[in-house]
């Protein structure tokens, strides 16, 4: 942390956070996404960011990236600006999202991973493509390496973009709906690569659609729609008077109290 820092905000963000943010607000022309959100995520852990279909939850890790401009509001990685903590990141965006038409491979796409430790021009040695499949055997894909990334299942090409960002060899890693529209076999692989490492230390925080897996994966979680509904350790922070906050009327009666079997009770603390 520099005293410049310090400087510019009297009321620092917590340097030890992986990714912080205060008053962050983003708009895509007169519409807002995100308005003066806080959130303050904890090192080492598993975080969830959890909200409705258009709450924000993609738009807030571009932002905080800056991927998209924010309005306003301040993001800092480990305490320094995200501009200065990049080597520190890596990122998983939305599946749906990348357009895999043109011919690459497996290991092509887990190399793409090095190009931030490789310098300009630098080669691609030996040594980069056996550290590029053993992420693709980390996350049991080593079998895959030189298939086209298009021919891969949904799950597989998860897979392969999980290895793409073990490669980053990162500190903190973003994940936008990793096991959106995966296998089941698939989504317990990548669960047990995050939470091995979480156990190295390394910080995680996903955008995650499954409400019924989040005590059961995560430690910390943001509930997110447009605002911050509510944040902190999944325990006291997932309830059910949190969740209804957050979807409105979109979760019914029903699905609330089967949720609370996980979430903690509505009054008291059973
Ligand atoms: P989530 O990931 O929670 O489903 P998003 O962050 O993708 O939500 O989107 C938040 C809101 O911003 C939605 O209403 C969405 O339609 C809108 N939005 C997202 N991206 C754009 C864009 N590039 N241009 C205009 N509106 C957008
Ligand atoms: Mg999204």
């Amino acid at each position: 942390m520099t005293d410049l820092k310090v400087l510019q905000s009297p009321a620092t963000l917590d340097p030890a956070s992986p990714l912080a943010v205060r008053g962050l607000t983003v708009s895509y022309g007169e519409k807002p996404a995100l308005f003066s959100l806080d959130a303050t995520f904890p090192a080492g852990a598993m975080s969830a960011i959890v909200g409705p279909n258009g709450a924000g939850k993609s738009t807030f890790l571009k932002a905080s990236l800056g991927l998209i401009p924010r309005v306003s509001g301040e993001v800092t990685v480990f305490g320094r600006e995200v501009t200065r903590a990049r080597d520190r990141i890596a990122y998983v965006p939305q599946r749906a999202s990348v357009d895999w038409d043109f011919p690459t491979t497996a290991i092509d796409v887990v190399l793409m991973g090095l190009y931030g430790q490789l310098g300009l021009w630098r080669r691609i040695s030996g040594a980069h493509k056996a550290r590029a499949r053993a992420c693709l055997d980390r996350v049991g894909m080593a079998d895959f390496a030189d298939r086209q990334i298009g021919q891969l299942s949904g799950g597989q090409q998860q897979r392969v973009f999980l290895a793409r960002a073990l490669a980053q060899d990162a500190d903190l890693f973003l994940l936008d709906e990793p096991f959106a529209g995966v296998d089941a076999a698939t989504e317990a692989a990548i669960i047990d690569v995050l939470k091995s490492l979480r156990a190295e230390g390394r910080s995680v925080i996903a955008v995650h659609h499954d409400l019924s897996t989040v005590t059961a994966y995560f430690d910390h979680v943001l509930l997110v729609n447009l605002r911050r509904i509510a944040e902190g350790p999944v325990a006291t922070a997932f309830t059910a008077d949190t969740l209804s906050e957050t979807y409105g009327g979109r979760l019914g009666a029903v699905q609330i109290d089967s949720l609370a079997l996980t979430a903690a009770p509505k009054k008291s603390g059973v």
